[in-house]
């Protein structure tokens, strides 16, 4: 037979080890993968990977693609394009968007903004608070997504219904979400308390963005720690599987670790700037354009140990651009600012650094960022280089030293915190289901290659 495509020569990383292999494709999936495969055979396309890595493409599950709504930010286009480069292949985009994604109706919607634009694979995470969640399950979303917060001083990033603090109501969508079987993802969020905390500076007329830093990480942490108790108490007594996002505080890893211990279904996930921003040095630097949040270098300790030890499972973008003007104003006004910072283009970098700086192992880095995002979520198709599975898989090289730069930022914002930051390791190439989307300093990609990406029936948990 002929092949679409064989990746020859390269070193085959997975969450069990490496090995030298060839990859052979046809139809977009894997055929065979075993050192020497692609000798004598035919292929349409041959790509040498000597002396790179060969990874499978990152599931990216927590994504703002800003599209509808705020396509002054983003759009799908651009972000897709800005996924391609980053090495990510499949991406779940959150439903903060205008309108938010409360209802079945704005959920397709949304999936048609998908099918037209999007350059990668995809799945979308409404908000399950409105009484359509049965029938939202079977139009194939893969989770459902809702914020503890609620905007103080401003609607946004946090629009009206994607933010539910209301515990009795947190309840019931724990209650609707364990009868779909899906995955529930929560920001964990304690608004009471960060209105307390926030009055404080606020009467000082201190609204700087190191006092909102400082609200945050209020009492070690607090504002996070309470809210991760609700949800895993939550989690425990409905069976609902339980996804929580940003978790970086010492407390909300060990309540983590001994929720799993008891058999609690929870996955957790941390974002590239408890890793890699995100210190007090950068919240003065940076500003507005450091915050999301601020990590102290204690929680950001045991956010390293908790993704070694496999506590914290899932490392995934949050990929949230806003404009140089949206983050401006925090200078003078923190709490009129919009949090969040983009990341889907470097995050495969950044780790990749990170391992040749010995934090954690490349073969780790697989694992966080594809192998159990895909199984977490039932994406059966997605996450591994082995025969069935699609072709997704980006050719990195592990060696080349380089320097993220604004003028390299493919997000329509046109920034990125990391601007100067030198690193060692790149993405080269990215394919989706074989097609190569990403090479050559390029996006080569087209909207409306990317496919809805369906969670499979079986229920698995890593
Ligand atoms: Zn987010």
């Amino acid at each position: 037979m002929t092949y679409d495509l064989a990746v020859v020569g390269g070193t085959l990383v997975s969450g069990s080890g490496r090995k030298r292999a060839d990859i052979l494709v046809s139809g977009g999936r894997v055929v065979e993968v075993a050192a020497g495969a692609a000798a004598g055979a035919d292929a349409n396309r041959v790509v040498d990977a000597s002396g790179k890595l060969v990874l499978p493409g990152m599931v990216d599950v927590h994504v703002h693609t800003r599209e509808p709504g705020y396509t002054h930010k983003e759009d799908l286009v651009t972000c897709t394009r800005a996924a391609a480069a980053g090495g990510v292949t499949t991406i779940f985009g959150m439903p903060n968007l205008d309108p938010p994604t409360v209802t079945g109706t704005y959920l397709e919607e949304v999936l048609d903004l998908y099918r037209a634009k999007s350059i990668v694979d995809y799945n979308h995470n409404p908000v399950p608070a409105h009484g359509e969640t049965e029938a939202m399950a079977e139009s194939g979303v893969a989770a459902f997504k809702v914020y503890m917060v609620v905007d103080t001083g401003r609607t946004y990033p946090h629009p009206a219904g994607t933010g539910i603090h209301d515990h009795g109501h947190l309840l019931q969508m724990f209650e609707d979400v364990a009868a779909t079987g899906r995955v529930f993802m929560v920001h964990p969020h304690d608004q009471a308390l960060m209105d307390h905390v926030e009055q404080g500076y606020w009467k000082k007329g201190d609204r700087s963005p190191e006092a909102y830093a400082k609200t945050l990480a209020a009492y070690d942490g607090i504002i996070w720690d309470t809210a991760t108790a609700t949800l895993l108490r939550m989690a425990k007594a409905t069976g609902c599987r339980l996804h929580i996002v940003h978790v970086q505080t010492i407390e909300g890893i060990e309540m983590i670790r001994r929720a799993k211990a008891e058999g609690v279904q929870v996955t957790a996930e941390v974002n590239h700037w408890a890793l890699f921003l995100g210190t007090w040095d950068d919240v003065l630097e940076l500003g507005p354009y450091c915050l999301s949040y601020w990590v102290p270098d204690h929680h950001r300790a045991a956010v390293w140990d908790a993704i070694n030890d496999g506590t914290i499972d899932i490392v995934s973008s949050d990929h949230a651009p806003h404009t140089r003007a949206e983050k401006d104003v925090g200078w003078e006004d923190m709490w009129a600012a919009h949090t969040g910072t983009p990341g889907i283009q470097h995050q495969v970098p950044l780790l990749l650094d990170a391992a040749h700086h010995g934090k954690l192992t490349i073969e780790r880095v697989v694992e966080v960022m594809a192998e159990v995002p895909a199984r977490s979520f039932d994406i059966g198709s997605k996450g591994f280089l082995e025969p069935g599975f699609d072709a997704d898989l980006m050719i990195v090289d592990p060696a080349k030293e380089w320097t993220i730069a604004n003028d390299g930022v493919l997000s329509k914002i046109g920034w990125t915190p990391y601007d100067g930051r030198e690193v060692v390791g790149a993405v080269e190439r990215t394919f989706l289901r074989g097609i190569e989307i990403y090479g050559d300093g390029t996006v080569k990609g087209e909207p409306g290659f990317g496919r809805h990406v369906k969670p499979s029936l079986t229920r698995g948990m890593p």
